[in-house]
């Protein structure tokens, strides 16, 4: 079978697990894989209704220029593309957000994800998709496996069901190599940004990638790797996580359902407004 078919397999098999949606948010960030998730929804599943999303970070000389990707590629699938300005929104951006938290990636990782939700929730999406591939998610969970941290590990699935104001999350690639995935976008002649994000603190997750490539001599074994991964995930959530588990309440500022009496993104978004009006 050839890789193109491979892919748009893979996908469709983890898509019809889904319970049944009609609109699905896809967040795109001007990169092959979200790139690649959009064309392949676009041309296996025409019918589904797509909102191609951009999280416009503010991070200099790269924020721009991937929304224009973006943009790009949510036009060339005859959409229009939303985009969430969050200097514009939220008063601060993602290069403030890291003179207050040095290690910015796990913080950008949290607005993400909240604001996603909360532009999901808001537009009537009934699931978000991600592009997590296979390696992101060897990745992830080796890591979170090596630092013993069992709600990380446990967490990181490629389906979540909704949960109150918390909208669907899946990530169709899971089982899909970022190897096949860049081959994917180069036969299709999709277009995106090369370039990595300046600023990402990613020097562990690059030496763990490092050792995941020696040990595995094929895509395949990445497979047969994860597929142990979240076989531990799954004990460990059967028999460990459930007597741990935090209650989710609404959070008490934005009433999105939070672990915590006021969420980790208000907590965050407060001490880097103050940290800025500190500074003016
Ligand atoms: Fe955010 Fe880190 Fe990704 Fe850059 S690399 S967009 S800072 S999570
Ligand atoms: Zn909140």
């Amino acid at each position: 079978m050839d890789i193109k078919r491979i892919v748009e397999k893979r996908v469709m098999e983890e898509v019809k697990k889904y319970p049944p949606f009609n609109r699905a948010l896809i967040a795109l960030s001007g990169g092959k894989d979200s790139a690649s998730l959009l064309h392949i929804f676009k041309k296996i599943l025409p019918d589904k209704e797509i909102l191609p999303v951009y999280l416009n970070l503010g991070i200099d000389g790269f924020s721009e220029k991937s929304e224009e990707f973006a943009r790009i590629q949510a036009e060339k699938n005859g959409l229009k593309l939303i985009v969430f300005n969050v200097r514009k929104e939220l008063g601060f951006t993602i290069m403030d957000a890291r003179r207050v938290y040095p290690k910015v990636c796990s913080v950008c990782g949290s607005i993400k994800r909240y604001l996603l939700n909360k532009i999901a929730y808001e537009s009537g999406a009934d699931i978000i998709l991600t592009a997590h591939h296979l390696d992101d998610f060897l990745i992830r969970m080796l890591k979170s496996t090596l630092n013993a941290e069992i709600e990380e590990l446990v967490r990181f699935k490629p389906y979540l069901p909704r949960n109150d104001n918390l909208v669907a999350r899946g990530r169709p690639f899971w089982r899909v190599p970022e190897s096949f995935i860049s081959r994917y976008a180069h036969l299709e002649g999709l277009s995106f940004i090369t370039e990595k994000c300046p600023i990402g603190m990613k020097k562990n997750i690059e030496r763990i990638r490092k050792a995941i490539d020696i040990l595995a001599v094929s895509e395949n074994q990445k497979n047969v790797y994860l597929s142990s991964l979240v076989k531990i995930a799954r004990k460990l959530e059967e028999n460990v996580v459930p007597f741990e588990k935090a209650q989710l309440k609404p959070c008490s500022s934005c009433g999105f359902l939070s672990s915590n009496v006021t969420c980790s993104f208000c907590v965050r978004v407060k001490k880097i407004r103050s940290f800025i009006e500190g500074k003016q």
